[in-house]
């Protein structure tokens, strides 16, 4: 079986399916390609980007 492609909402933090609901709600960002989980989270998403994009720079380093 395939394993899908699962992307983080940067704004719930939900799994995305990107060949699903990914391809409906993703916009690019800094060269960097989000996907969002609905279109709520989408708008909130594009209404304050550097807020979403700051939180998930955190986790990252804090995995590192
Ligand atoms: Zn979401």
């Amino acid at each position: 079986m395939d394993k899908a492609k699962i992307a983080i909402c940067p704004v719930c933090e939900m799994e995305v399916e990107i060949e699903s609901i990914g391809r409906l709600f993703k916009t690019n960002y800094f060269q960097h390609t989000f996907y969002f989980c609905s279109d709520s989270c989408f708008k909130i998403f594009k209404k304050y980007p550097e807020e979403y994009i700051k939180k998930r720079k955190k986790r990252k380093k804090k995995n590192d």
